[in-house]
C-alpha cells in the first residue's frame, strides 16, 4: 500500500516533537492522504516554525506549499542554530528586518529577561493566541511560546517552541538559537514595559529616591515610557551572573 501513502521522515530534534502513537521511538510516518507539506508535517505534532528545510526523495528542497505525490518521501529537517531571521530561505522567504519578540503568557517570565538583555519584547498576560498572532504578523515579531497550536497558525511566520521550562534556561536557549550573544545590551531596556532606558541626572530625580539609594548611588536611568527609575545595585551583578550562567559565558557590559 506504500504507493497510496506519503512518507514523512523527521530529523534532528523534530523527532522529539512527534506525536507518539506507540512507545517505540520512530522517525518516519506513513500518511494515507496528501496535502501541502505544512499541513502534513503539522498533523504529526511539529509546528512549521520548527522546520529548517524540507527535501524530497530526490534531494531537492521544497516549500511548505509543496504537495507530495503518493509513494513520495519528504525529509523534514530541524533548524541549524544560530538561525538568522533577517535572511530569506526557501521555507521563510520573507525575512524580518530585525530581531524582536512577542512572548506568550506560558513563558511570561522570559519576556522580562529578554528585556533586561536589551531585546525588544512585547508581552501582556491578557493577550490570547489571536492577538499574539495578529501582532506578530503586523509588526514582524518572533513568537515565543510553549503552545504548538499557536505556532501552527498561518499568520505566525517566525516563532520558536520554547523547549526548556526554567526562565533562565529559556533565555539561554533563545539567545543561542537566534545567535544573539553579541547583541546583548544589559540593562538598556525597561523590564516592566519594554521602553528604552535613558540616562538621567541624579539631581533631576533625587526627590523620588529612598534615603539609602540617594546616599549610595550616583548613576541612574529612567524609562521614558513608564517613568520607572533604575540604578546599579547588587541585584545587577546577580542578574548578570544568572544570565551569563544560562549562556555558559561571561556577559560583557561596558556600562556595568
Ligand atoms: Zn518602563
Amino acid at each position: 500500500m506504500e504507493t497510496m501513502s506519503v512518507r514523512l521522515e523527521f530529523h534532528g530534534d523534530l523527532v522529539a516533537l512527534l506525536k507518539r502513537n506507540e512507545n517505540k521511538p520512530e522517525t518516519a510516518r506513513l500518511l494515507f492522504r496528501t496535502a501541502c507539506a505544512k499541513d502534513l508535517i503539522e498533523s504529526q505534532g511539529v509546528p512549521h516554525t520548527e522546520v529548517g528545510y524540507i527535501t524530497t526523495g530526490e534531494g531537492c528542497e521544497c516549500s511548505f506549499m509543496y504537495i507530495p505525490r503518493f509513494g513520495e518521501t519528504l525529509h523534514v529537517w530541524a533548524h541549524t542554530p544560530p538561525v538568522d531571521v533577517t535572511r530569506a530561505t526557501l521555507l521563510f522567504p520573507n525575512p524580518l528586518e530585525d530581531v524582536s519578540f512577542i512572548v506568550d503568557v506560558n513563558v511570561g517570565r522570559l519576556a522580562k529577561l529578554l528585556r533586561l538583555a536589551g531585546f525588544d519584547t512585547l508581552y501582556h498576560p491578557d493577550w490570547d493566541d489571536d492577538r499574539i498572532a495578529e501582532i506578530a504578523e503586523g509588526e514582524g515579531r518572533i513568537v515565543l511560546t510553549r503552545d504548538r497550536e499557536l505556532l501552527k497558525r498561518n499568520a505566525v511566520t517566525w516563532g520558536r517552541l520554547v523547549r526548556t521550562s526554567d526562565p533562565w534556561d529559556q533565555f539561554g536557549e533563545i539567545v543561542s538559537f537566534f545567535g544573539l550573544e553579541e547583541r546583548i545590551e544589559l540593562f538598556s531596556r525597561c523590564p516592566t514595559c519594554n521602553g528604552i532606558l535613558e540616562a538621567v541626572e541624579k539631581e533631576e530625580i533625587i526627590d523620588r529616591l529612598e534615603p539609602l539609594t540617594r546616599l549610595m548611588y550616583n548613576t541612574f536611568t529612567r524609562c521614558p515610557r513608564c517613568g520607572q527609575i533604575y540604578w546599579r545595585g547588587s541585584h545587577h551583578s546577580h542578574i548578570r551572573e544568572k544570565l551569563a550562567a544560562s549562556l555558559k559565558k561571561s556577559i560583557f557590559d561596558p556600562k556595568g
